[in-house]
């Protein structure tokens, strides 16, 4: 049985105390109202995590996560932030591969490669966000880009260290722009990853790996999305901000 997960990526938003109460009020809501077979992850900016992890704590199924690392275990890398400090604030989970990341930082299929084998060695769940340009999906290529992303970046894992890695695939052309991918094309292209991954690391193991979709998923369109045979849950933006619509998309399953 794959995980259902829906994760929260807050992105640059909220100071300390107004993520403090958001990560409060969906622990509480969670507590009250979600299914205890649905985790939540919220991805909070660095310097939340260390109290929004203390906040969450007695809540088994929502857990915490970052929202990069550096691909370095430690050293003269100036505001960057290593797979170890993640970890002792109590965070399980980070983001690799944001199309934010890829786009306002350059960040390489090579590079990613390297945080995603760093964060597995550590113990850190990696989320490996890829997806494709509008430019790239008009032009016929966006199953392959995509499979090549994949492969750039994990092909050189194990097949039990690929086993504990979370996809999302988040089209950027979908992602901030109120635009959702259809349920059609959402599951075209995870069952196109997970074929992809069961070519390389088994059907056992792509059978068993949590495929989300990102990209302006909110309570109205969630539902349509979930129940698709190969979409396991969901990276949340704009909709994860506001405790009501983030824990709404959790109950659409
Ligand atoms: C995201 O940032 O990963 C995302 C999917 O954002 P939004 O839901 O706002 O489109």
């Amino acid at each position: 049985m794959r995980k259902k997960i829906i994760a929260g990526n807050w992105k640059m938003n909220k100071t300390l105390s107004e993520g403090i109460a958001l990560a409060s009020e969906v622990a509480n809501m969670a507590n009250d109202e979600v299914s205890s077979d649905v985790n939540l992850i919220l991805c909070t900016p660095a310097i939340h995590l260390a109290p929004v992890s203390s906040v969450i704590k007695d809540v088994a199924n929502v857990s915490a996560a970052a929202q990069n690392i550096s691909e370095h275990e430690s050293g003269a890398y100036t505001g960057d932030i290593s797979a170890d400090m993640v970890l002792s604030t109590g965070a399980k989970y980070v983001i690799l591969g944001h199309s934010e990341r890829r786009e306002y930082h350059n960040e390489t299929n090579a590079q990613l490669a390297d945080r995603v084998k760093l964060a597995l060695d550590k113990g850190l769940t990696p989320i490996f966000c890829c997806g494709e340009s509008l430019e790239t999906r008009e032009s016929g290529e966006h199953v392959n880009f995509v499979n090549n992303q994949l492969k750039e970046s994990l092909h050189h894992l194990s097949a039990e260290e690929m086993s504990k890695v979370v996809i999302a695939y988040e089209p950027i052309w979908a992602i901030g722009t109120g635009v959702t991918a259809s349920s059609d094309q959402a599951q075209e292209m995870h069952k196109s990853i997970r074929t992809a991954l069961a070519d390389q690391f088994g059907a056992e193991v792509a059978d068993g790996i949590s495929i989300l979709y990102g990209g302006s998923m909110k309570p109205a369109n969630a539902q349509e999305l979930l129940t698709q045979p190969d979409v396991d849950g969901g990276l949340i933006g704009g909709a994860s901000l506001k405790a009501r619509d983030f824990i709404d998309i959790a109950k659409s399953y």
